[in-house]
C-alpha cells in the first residue's frame, strides 16, 4: 500500500481531561517503536488540551469530533476551525453518522464544514455509511454516492489528497458486527471510484464499524481499506495499541 495506514480512535463522549492523560501515558510506550502507521486521537472538546500536552512530540496526532463552519458568531454550544487550531488540533470527525442522525447533520453543512476544515489546516476526516436499511434496499451505492460528492462538492482538486474519508456503515458501528472483508473492500473501492482520478489514489480510505485487534489485519490488508476509525476497541489502550500495530504491519 502506498497511502500511509491511518488508525483512528474515536473515544465519542467517553473520558474526563484526567482518564484521557492516563490513557496517554499508557500507550506511548506500546506505540514508540515503529513511526509507520497516523495515529489519531478523536477525543471530546474537554480533553483534546489534555492529549495535547500529554503527547506532544509523539506520533499521536489530536483531532476534535467535530466543528462549526462559521468563524465565529452566535451559534451557542459550537466550535470554530479557528478555535480547534488555537490549541494544535490537527484533524477533525466531520459526518460521523451519529451526528448525522441525532443532531440532524447534512450532507450541504458537511460541504461546508469539509471546505472551512482544509482551509484552516485542519485535516477532515468525513464519515459516510448506509444504513441496514438502505443496504436491504440496495440503495448503498446510491447513499455512499450523495454523501461522498454532495461533501466533497467544494474541496479545491488540488485538496482532494488532504481529505480522509471513512467508510462507516450505520449497521456495524457499535453493535459488535464487522462487516466482512469483501464487503468493506467493496464499499472503499466504489468511493475511491468516486474521487477525481487525479487525488483517488492519495486519498485515505478507513473502514469503521466494530474493527478491533482481532479483525484489523484481514480488513486493513484490503487494497482499498487504508487504516481504521475506531470506536469502542479506542478506548482501551492495549487494544489501540494493537490497532496501531496492525497499521503499523500493514503498510
Ligand atoms: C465509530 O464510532 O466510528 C465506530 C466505528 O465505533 P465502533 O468501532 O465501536 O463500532
Amino acid at each position: 500500500m502506498s497511502r500511509r495506514p491511518y488508525i483512528a480512535g474515536n473515544w465519542k463522549m467517553n473520558k474526563t481531561g484526567f482518564e484521557a492523560e492516563d490513557f496517554v501515558f499508557a500507550l506511548l510506550p506500546q506505540i514508540a517503536g515503529d513511526d509507520i502507521a497516523e495515529v489519531v486521537i478523536c477525543a471530546p472538546f474537554t480533553a483534546l488540551s489534555n492529549v495535547i500536552d500529554s503527547s506532544r512530540g509523539t506520533r499521536i496526532k489530536v483531532a476534535a469530533q467535530n466543528m462549526h463552519e462559521a468563524e465565529s458568531g452566535a451559534f451557542t454550544g459550537e466550535v470554530s476551525a479557528g478555535m480547534l487550531r488555537d490549541i494544535d488540533v490537527r484533524a477533525v470527525v466531520l459526518g460521523h453518522s451519529e451526528r448525522r442522525q441525532y443532531f440532524n447533520e447534512t450532507d450541504e453543512a458537511l460541504a461546508a464544514k469539509v471546505v472551512v476544515a482544509l482551509e484552516n489546516d485542519l485535516e477532515p476526516i468525513l464519515c459516510v455509511g448506509e444504513t441496514d436499511a438502505q443496504r436491504e434496499a440496495n440503495e448503498t451505492e446510491a447513499v455512499l454516492k450523495t454523501q461522498v460528492e454532495t461533501a466533497l462538492a467544494n474541496v479545491p482538486a488540488e485538496k482532494l489528497g488532504d481529505v480522509v474519508i471513512a467508510y462507516e456503515p450505520v449497521w456495524a458501528i457499535g453493535t459488535g458486527k464487522t462487516a466482512t472483508n469483501e464487503l468493506a473492500q467493496e464499499a472503499c473501492a466504489f468511493i475511491r471510484s468516486l474521487l477525481d482520478p487525479g487525488a483517488a489514489d492519495k486519498v485515505r480510505i478507513l473502514y469503521g464499524g466494530s474493527m478491533k485487534p482481532e479483525n484489523a489485519a484481514e480488513l486493513l490488508a484490503q487494497p482499498d481499506i487504508d487504516g481504521g476509525l475506531i470506536g469502542g476497541a479506542s478506548l482501551k489502550a492495549d487494544d489501540f495499541a494493537a490497532l496501531v500495530a496492525a497499521g503499523d504491519a500493514a503498510a
